[in-house]
């Protein structure tokens, strides 16, 4: 099939198989794009949600090869924040206006359980919604954070291909990863997923099963990054794709095709990667932008990747900036909370 057939397919019925998705992926046609865009205007609307960041602790007991917090990374300076600056840094995003909190972290054993539910239920003292980005915990731990008042998870599988995954995460296993993400949808959280794109070894095809992955497990949620080498790491050395913006671009775009209605952030690292890269994602397929929210003491400690963008930007500079971009694209920020459904 033509990719013109393929994307008449895909924006009719929300299906591709395994070759029309490698199709895809392979060509350098930018309807793909435009096709995204339509299906996002059709279904989600000229709305974008904001979801305020806090990076709470940088501090990790995991071992992933390509990130900056992995326990082996001894150059970079650790810190934790306490239950009250969290909750106040929450309180502050939600008199900016935003209407979710994303709390993301290290796999930091530090905040037990009953911390994180005592954090949960300080921030939901606002009105808004709580997203929890904190990695593997057990299903006693996720029920207990949904009790609390959690009403969303992030957690991407990174990559579906299992020697790929072991490769990449040492004394981690596949299996609990899809684990997690089987206990947090049976405990009603609303789940995202995602991957990243131009790994090490990683092929079209292997995205192309990322793709099918996420349309399979329905996910409320799909956050899609390009792999950006971190120094201070095992992959230091290794070149990504040429454009790994263009094919992470692309993950996105697809995966808007195939799971209309569900929310797609314009990811950080695309912007890392291309000076308007956020702008070219909300119109690619994307309704979802995260600004960051943490302190600017804290935001260079974060460092997953190099050169993160808005490092030296207060929380308000940030809402301030990309209110302005969406608008200049005839968008509009959201007021609503931003549920899938
Ligand atoms: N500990 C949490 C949060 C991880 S950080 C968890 O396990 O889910 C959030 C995301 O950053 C990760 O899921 C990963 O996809 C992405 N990331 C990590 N290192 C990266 C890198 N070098 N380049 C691009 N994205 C990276």
């Amino acid at each position: 099939m033509t990719t013109e057939k393929i994307l008449k397919k895909a924006v009719s019925e929300h299906n591709l198989t395994f070759d029309e998705v490698v199709v895809l992926l392979k060509s350098e046609d930018d309807a793909l794009f435009k096709a995204a865009d339509k299906v996002r205007e059709k279904f989600k609307g000229q709305e974008v949600h904001l979801r305020g960041l806090i990076e709470f602790t940088n501090i990790c007991k995991s071992s992933c090869k390509y990130c900056g917090l992995r326990s082996e990374n001894k150059k970079i300076e650790r810190y934790r924040l306490k239950s009250d600056e969290i909750i106040a840094l929450a309180n502050h995003g939600a008199q900016m206006g935003y209407k979710t909190i994303v709390l993301q972290g290290g796999e930091d054993v530090f905040y037990k359980a009953d911390l994180i539910c005592e954090i949960i239920i300080g921030i939901k003292k606002n009105d808004l919604a709580l997203t929890l980005s904190l990695g593997e915990r057990s299903y006693e731990d996720y029920k207990l954070f949904r009790e609390a008042g959690a009403d969303r998870y992030l957690i991407r599988i990174e990559t579906t291909d299992k020697a790929l995954y072991s490769e990449l995460h040492p004394n981690m296993s596949f299996e609990n990863r899809l684990r997690c993400l089987k206990d947090l949808k049976s405990l009603g959280y609303e789940t995202g997923s995602g991957c990243l794109v131009g790994l090490p070894n990683q092929t079209v095809e292997m995205l192309a099963k990322d793709i099918l992955f996420f349309k399979e497990n329905n996910f409320d949620m799909i956050g899609i990054g390009p792999f950006i080498p971190h120094p201070n790491t095992p992959l230091k050395d290794y070149t990504p794709w040429t454009d790994n913006f263009k094919m992470s671009l692309k993950v996105m775009a697809i995966t808007r095709l195939l799971l209309p209605d569900i929310n797609i952030p314009a990811t950080t690292a695309m912007e890392t990667l291309n000076p308007n890269g956020r702008i070219i994602a909300l119109q690619s397929g994307a309704n979802v932008v995260m600004p960051n929210i943490t302190s600017t003491e804290y935001r260079p400690k974060y460092e997953i990747y190099p050169n993160k963008i808005c490092l030296n930007d207060t929380s308000d500079k940030c809402r301030e900036c990309i209110t302005k971009k969406i608008e200049s694209i005839g968008r509009t920020v959201s007021k609503g909370y931003g549920f899938r459904k």
